[in-house]
């Protein structure tokens, strides 16, 4: 007699799913399909833009230096990558040059974001870098004056959908802290470590209702 199979992941299926996919052209360039990483039953969701030439390669979101700037970032703010969040990207496919993804790539890609975050049910997720922000919510531009504030989804987005009871914040991407490397009082970087502690003071101290 067999024995009976394992229930199967969720999130593995997905990743599966992801993987096969040629929605938009964006699968035409691509080395790897690019889906997550960390802990996937995390309560901090953290969405990038979409894979660099590295991320291609490895198969994994933020991998170069960015990826390396947020580690630091975070282990700042007093969290750790793998076991506190779950990161993953707007985009699962390589945008070639590293342009930003179109807008119907990234309508093409949002279902396998919107089933993640079912999936993973985070109650916070921090939106990295202006695109995320623009694809998530819909807001575009005005990152650096609305970074470090909570968007609660119900305040942004008349479609909740898979948002609903979440909280959201805009955080700098770590491409342009690379860029901006000052670490003084008010800097970017400053700020996104004290941004990226908040959203971990959220976790530990959600509001009531
Ligand atoms: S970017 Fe997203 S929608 Fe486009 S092919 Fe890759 S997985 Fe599919």
């Amino acid at each position: 007699m067999t024995s009976p199979l394992p229930p199967r992941d969720p999130l593995q299926q997905l990743a599966r799913s992801c993987a096969a996919c040629r929605r938009c052209g964006l699968a035409a360039g691509r080395q790897q399909v690019v889906v997550s990483r960390g802990n996937p039953t995390a309560r901090l969701m953290l969405i990038g833009e979409g894979p660099g030439a590295q991320e291609d390669l490895a198969g994994l979101p933020f991998v170069g230096r960015s990826g390396q700037l947020l580690e630091q970032l975070l282990a700042a703010a007093g969290l750790d990558s793998q076991s506190d969040t779950y990161v993953c990207n707007v985009v699962k496919c390589r945008p070639p040059g590293n342009r930003k993804p179109t807008a119907a790539e990234m309508a093409a890609c949002r279902p396998w974001l919107e089933q993640q975050i079912a999936l993973v049910d985070p109650l916070v997720i921090g939106l990295v870098g202006a695109t995320a922000l623009e694809a998530v919510l819909g807001i575009r531009g005005g990152i650096t004056r609305l970074r470090g504030q909570w968007r609660a989804s119900d305040q942004d987005t008349p479609n909740l959908g898979v948002l609903r009871g979440r909280w959201l914040m805009p955080l700098l991407h770590p491409s342009y802290l690379l860029r901006n490397p000052s670490q003084a009082e008010g800097s970017p970087r400053w700020h996104t470590v004290r941004d990226l502690a908040e959203l971990r003071r959220r976790l530990i101290d959600p509001p009531l209702g």
